[in-house]
C-alpha cells in the first residue's frame, strides 16, 4: 500500500513512520513537518556502497547529490556511510565544511560557476571541480596558478543519451545547458587543452543523464559512449583518464505505478561493460562514482500537513485546503510531479473520497496534487505526502513570508530534530 516499508498503521489507525505515530510528531513538533527515516537513508548509502564490492572489487564510490537535501546531519551521515559528496554552490560547499565533510571526497559541480565558487573548492582542496565549459576551464586555470596549486578536474560530457523519462533517446546534439557536447569534437578539444595547461590536472570524465530514471539501459549505453572516448583518448592523445562519474537518476517509488530497480543491479550491468571495454581498449578498469540524490533521501522523507477548509465545486471537484504548499513542495507546481497522499489520522479507512490537496500560497497554481484517492478528510486530519525526502526541502521558499518547516529524523521509534521550524525573526533577519 504504502511506498516504503518504514511506514506503516498502528493500532489507532494512524500513519507511521520509524515506528513513530505521526498525529504524535505533528502535535510535539507542529505542521507542516518533514519527516525523514534515518534507517532507510542508511540502508541505501550501504546498498549503494555494497554494490561497488559485489559487481566491482570496491573499486568505486557513491557520492551523495547534496543538492536533494543539503543539511548538517546528511553530510554527517553520508560521511559516517562512506560515501562521498556532491555540492553545486558555495552554500552546499559551506554546509559540507561546517559538517566536517573530508573535502577530497568532495565534487564541485555546476554550469556556471563564480568566480567565488571557485576559489572556495580550490581553497578547500576540494576532490574534483566538474569542469562545464572551455571559459571556466581556463579561469580555473589561472586562478589555480595564481594561488600555485593544481586543480583536480572532472569534465561533464553530453553523452547524447537522454533519459528523462522512463524511455530513453540515444541522440546527436542534445541541447542541453551542461557540459561538453561529444560529436562536435568540443570535449575532446577541451581534453587536449586540459592536458596542455600547467595548473590543470584532469583525472575523470562525468556525465548524468537525467533524473528519476528506471531503466538500466541508459546508464549502460552511457558508460559505454564514455568508455569509448576515454578510450580515444588514450589511442589519440597517450592519456589515462583512470576515474568515470556516471551521475545520478536512479528512479525511486512516489506513486504505486512507479518500478523502481534495485540498485545494485545498475552496477552490475555497468561494470560488465565497462571492464569489457577498458579490456578493449588496453587501458585499466577506472575507478567509478555515482552521484545518487533522489534515491538516497527521497523514499525516506515525508510531509505532514494538517488539513483545513474544505471546498466542494458541485460537478467540478473538492478541494481539502492544507497548512503548506508550494513553500515547502514545490515539485507539482513545478513539473506535475505524482506523489501518493495518505490521511494519517485515518490510514486504516478506505480511501472513499477523490480531492485536490491545495496549499495555503496566493496562487492558483499551489497545488500538492490532483484527483487524490483518500480516506474522507475533516479539518484537523493529518495527512502525509510520501516520498518528500529529496528536492522539498532543498527547494523551500518563503514566499507570502511563511517560516520554513522543522526537519525531524525518526528511528526506532525516536524522533530528533535535524533542523529548526524557522522563526518569524529569522524571516526579517537581513531586512534594514
Ligand atoms: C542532480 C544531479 C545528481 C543527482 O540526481 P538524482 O536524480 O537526485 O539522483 C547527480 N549528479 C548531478 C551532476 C546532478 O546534477
Amino acid at each position: 500500500m504504502f511506498t516504503n516499508d518504514c511506514l506503516n498503521v498502528n493500532e489507532k489507525g494512524h500513519l507511521t513512520i520509524g515506528g513513530c505515530d505521526t498525529t504524535e510528531l505533528a502535535k510535539e513538533y507542529g505542521t507542516p513537518l518533514y519527516v525523514l527515516d534515518e534507517s532507510v537513508i542508511r540502508d541505501t548509502c550501504r546498498a549503494y556502497v555494497n554494490s561497488f564490492k559485489k559487481y566491482y572489487d570496491g573499486n568505486g564510490m557513491p557520492l551523495y547529490a547534496s543538492k536533494a537535501l543539503s543539511c548538517l546531519e546528511l553530510c554527517r551521515i553520508a560521511k559516517d556511510e562512506k560515501l562521498g559528496l556532491d555540492v553545486v554552490s558555495c552554500g552546499e560547499l559551506y554546509t559540507a565544511l561546517k559538517a566536517g565533510f573530508p573535502t577530497e571526497n568532495i565534487h564541485f559541480h555546476g554550469n556556471n560557476k563564480t568566480d567565488e565558487e571557485l576559489e572556495m573548492a580550490l581553497d578547500n582542496n576540494v576532490g574534483k571541480i566538474v569542469v562545464d565549459n572551455l571559459e571556466e576551464l581556463e579561469r580555473l586555470n589561472s586562478m589555480a596558478a595564481s594561488k600555485n596549486k593544481i586543480a583536480n578536474i572532472s569534465f561533464r560530457i553530453k553523452p547524447g543519451v537522454d533519459a528523462h523519462t522512463h524511455n530513453f533517446i540515444r541522440t546527436g546534439q542534445i541541447d542541453s545547458k551542461f557540459g561538453f557536447a561529444l560529436e562536435t569534437g568540443e570535449a575532446y578539444d577541451a581534453v587536449k587543452k586540459a592536458i596542455s595547461y600547467d595548473n590543470i590536472c584532469l583525472k575523470e570524465l562525468h556525465c548524468h543523464i537525467g533524473s528519476q530514471i528506471f531503466d538500466i539501459e541508459p546508464f549502460v549505453t552511457a558508460a559505454e559512449i564514455m568508455m569509448d572516448f576515454i578510450g580515444k583518448i588514450k589511442n589519440e592523445l597517450n592519456f589515462v583518464i583512470s576515474q568515470l562519474n556516471l551521475g545520478g537518476g536512479f528512479g525511486i517509488m512516489y506513486v504505486n505505478s512507479d518500478t523502481p530497480v534495485p540498485y545494485e543491479n545498475y552496477m552490475e550491468k555497468v561494470s560488465e561493460k565497462v571492464k569489457a571495454k577498458a579490456e578493449e581498449y588496453g587501458i585499466p578498469v577506472p575507478f567509478i562514482f555515482i552521484e545518487p540524490g533522489r534515491s538516497i533521501v527521497g523514499e525516506a522523507g515525508i510531509t505532514l500537513y494538517k488539513a483545513g477548509a474544505k471546498k466542494t465545486i458541485p460537478n467540478v471537484r473538492t478541494y481539502v485546503s492544507i497548512d503548506g504548499g508550494m513553500t515547502d513542495n514545490i515539485r507539482y507546481a513545478l513539473y506535475q510531479s505524482e506523489y501518493t497522499v495518505v490521511n494519517a489520522t485515518k490510514a486504516d479507512k478506505e480511501c472513499t473520497e477523490t480531492v485536490t490537496v491545495a496549499g495555503k500560497c496566493c496562487e492558483s497554481g499551489d497545488l500538492i496534487q490532483e484527483n487524490v484517492k483518500i480516506a474522507e478528510t475533516e479539518a484537523g486530519d493529518i495527512l502525509a505526502v510520501l516520498s518528500t525526502g529529496a528536492y522539498n526541502y532543498s527547494m523551500a521558499s518563503n514566499y507570502n513570508r511563511i517560516p520554513k518547516p522543522a526537519v525531524v529524523m525518526v528511528k526506532d521509534g525516536q524522533a530528533r530534530v535535524i533542523v529548526k521550524r524557522e522563526t518569524f525573526d529569522d524571516l526579517i533577519k537581513n531586512d534594514i
